[in-house]
């Protein structure tokens, strides 16, 4: 095989490589991001409920002065009832104390609905505090192993990356350029094998014609659907990679 197309391979192994740990990387830190929305979103849901739970307290307040208003009310015509004369007058204020009371029923039933609407969100949000704490010793644990973590993968990337380095200034400057350009468009992967005729990059059929100069191999092929650089991988190497 044309050495140049050797070379390629090779550079696409290493530079799958790479794009490999920065994957992997990409991946841990994506599950840092995720633990880290988590608690924001926990957060968030605390203030709402401490804002709803601030929102009652204040109807409770409202509803306490309504009462006493209410009562005051009743205590007035009470004094009122010692004065008249008819029992017309008499009737209408025994009417109003009534209507008095019967508001305070409803103030007080809904006074302790509120004090238990409040007590369920101060609930609510003790055990939103609880998850959070767990989620934030999550979290160090999930930061300290990441770093380790990448740590371990940046070494490896950095070996990749001088194999790189020493391989891509062999390569003619063109073909290099091309390689490059190709990897941007195609999604970094700019060499692959043909198999039984069929490009492995966007799986279209190449002409036979074009099948054959591939498998020879004496220049570089390229598919003419997709344009990566194509290469003839032996039967026996196709099967070692797919098991
Ligand atoms: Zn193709």
């Amino acid at each position: 095989m044309n050495e140049e197309i050797t070379k390629l391979i090779d550079l696409q192994a290493i530079d799958s490589e790479i794009d490999g740990f920065d994957q992997e990387i990409h991946a841990m830190e994506q599950e840092i991001t995720a633990l880290e929305q988590s608690i924001a979103d926990k957060e968030n849901k605390i203030s709402l409920c401490r804002e709803e739970s601030e929102q009652l307290e204040r109807q409770q307040r409202e509803l306490k002065t309504g009462m006493e208003e209410s009562f005051a009310r009743i205590k007035d015509r009470q004094n009122k009832m010692m004065q008249v004369q008819t029992s017309r007058e008499h009737q209408a204020l025994l009417k109003e104390i009534e209507e008095n009371k019967k508001m305070i029923k409803t103030q007080e039933d809904r006074i302790l609905q509120l004090i238990e609407q409040v007590e369920q969100l101060g609930q609510d949000a003790a055990e939103l505090e609880g998850l959070i704490a767990e989620e934030k010793e999550l979290l160090l644990g999930k930061k300290e192993e990441v770093k380790k973590a990448v740590n371990k993968i940046n070494s490896r990337k950095t070996v990749v990356m001088g194999k790189r380095e020493a391989l891509a200034p062999a390569l003619q400057p063109n073909t290099l350029q091309r390689y490059t350009m190709l990897r941007e468009r195609r999604n970094g992967t700019a060499v692959v094998p043909t198999r039984n005729g069929v490009c492995q990059g966007c799986f279209m059929t190449i002409p036979p014609q074009q099948e054959n100069e591939v498998r020879k191999g004496e220049k570089l092929n390229f598919c003419p659907t997709c344009q990566r650089i194509l290469y003839y991988l032996e039967e026996e190497e196709a099967e070692s990679l797919d098991a």
